[in-house]
Parts: structure tokens; sequence; C-alpha cells
């Protein structure tokens, strides 16, 4: 049988804060310098990509639709104000779209749950920033209501965090909320099923065996320190072959 879609070749990429200050940025290697992003995007468009959404890959897996020329996906954890501050002008104007997974339950809030004491705490989007993202085509995902992990919570309460996230959105942004984003990459096959039974239609993690599962899309990563030939090598269709192959030889 024809193989018809393979997550390792379709990148998409995980940002998660997009910062212009280097006394904004953070211990946590979790962001990257609006410069850099603004280079990125640029090349992006040079190189002709088309930015699509995870409905849209959710769509062409289940072969009801089909993807443009050099698809790629742009996705941001954690839902920092940032990304609305100094991506979305960037996004804009290059007429991308992206996916944001949202805490649901720190709306307007702060990152409570890796804040580092000697560090201010950082700022998430509020629902008003939110609701203009929408209506520009910017998509929302569901990253749980407070960012735990995952497996190791009791079944019960990793349901609720699952199935709590997707309506808290869905009242706010009034529209089906679709995607879902486990926090720290970390799911067991429990956690999967729950994703899969409260009606997502697709789940991002970050580095996964699964080649063709649309409930553990493979993401790759960009770092503070990702400059523009890395960059270029994350976005090429072979990355991912390339990542494994690098890795063995380092093992052997
Ligand atoms: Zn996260």
């Amino acid at each position: 049988m024809k193989k018809l879609w393979s997550n390792e070749e379709i990148p998409i990429l995980a940002y998660h804060r997009v910062v212009p200050d280097p006394c904004l940025k953070s211990q946590h290697e979790i962001w990257v310098d609006v410069k850099n992003f603004r280079r990125q995007m640029k090349l992006l468009a040079f190189r002709g990509f088309n930015t699509i959404s995870l409905d849209m890959l959710a769509a062409a897996f289940k072969g009801i639709a089909q993807l443009p020329k050099k698809p790629i996906i742009l996705t941001f954890d954690d839902g920092y104000q940032d990304n609305y501050l100094y991506a979305f002008p960037i996004l804009k104007k290059y007429n991308f779209t992206a996916t944001i997974f949202l805490v649901s339950g720190h709306i307007g809030d702060t990152n409570q749950w890796d804040k580092i004491p000697q560090e201010k705490p950082i700022k998430l989007l509020s629902a008003e920033e939110i609701k203009e993202m929408v209506e520009y085509g910017i998509s929302f995902g569901a990253h749980t209501v407070s960012h735990p992990h995952l497996p190791q919570l009791t079944k019960e309460e990793a349901s609720c965090e699952i199935v709590q996230s997707k309506k808290e959105l869905e009242e706010i942004i009034g529209q089906k909320i679709t995607s879902f984003c486990y926090p720290y990459g970390e799911f067991n096959q429990t956690v999967k099923r729950m994703v899969i039974e409260a009606g997502f239609e697709c789940a991002c993690a970050c580095d996964t065996e699964q080649t063709n599962d649309i409930y553990e899309l493979r993401r790759r990563l960009i770092f503070p320190r990702t400059n523009l030939f890395g960059f270029w090598r994350k976005i090429q269709k072979w990355y991912s072959r390339y990542k494994r192959y690098k890795l063995k030889k380092l093992v052997l």
C-alpha cells in the first residue's frame, strides 16, 4: 500500500517564547530572540513554505484534504503574552498562521507551573488577545488546565486536565478546540487514549518513535541558539532522518 502521509516529512516547529530584550530572557531555554524569529519567518516565506493548521493536517491524514506545496506547521506552547506582542505582527506580515497551545487555568495569568524564584513571572495571553488572534486566523489548542506531568497523575486527574481544558477554551474562543499538546512532551498510552476519547483530532509531542500517528506528532524544537543554518536544516523533509542518523553515530 502506498504510504500517503508521514509525520516525519511535514515539519512541525515548536516554539515557546519570542522575546525582544535580553533581560526578558530566562534560565528556561524556551525563548527565541525576536530578531532571529523574524529571520526565520523571512526564510520560510522566501523558500515558498505554506503554513497550514493542525486541522488541515488531520484532514489530510484522513484523506479528506489536500495539502499545499511545501507545508509547514508553526506551534507555540504555553501561550505567552510575547507571542501576541512580538510573534503575531511578524506572522501577519508574512500572512502566516500558527497554533498556540494554551494552559486553560492560567489565561491572563503567569507561568505558575515553572516559575523560577529569582525571576519575574512571565505573563500569559489574555482572553482579549486570544480573541484578536482568532479573528486573524491563528488557531488555539489545549495544553491542559495547569500544565502537569500527565503520566504522573491518577487517571481521574489526568482525564480532568484534558477534558476540562478543552471545555474552558471552547468557552473563551467560541470554536471547537481540536488539537492537544502534551505538557513537557510527556504521555503514555493511557493519556493518549484519554486525548482521543475527549474528542481531539490530533496531539503534539516532541520526539517520538512514531512516524504516522496523528496523536504523537513529532515536532522540531527551536532553541535560543538555533542559528539560521540550523533552522534551515530543521525545515527540511529529511531532518528527522538526519537527526536519527546523527544520534546513531553518537551512540556507536
Ligand atoms: Zn508547555
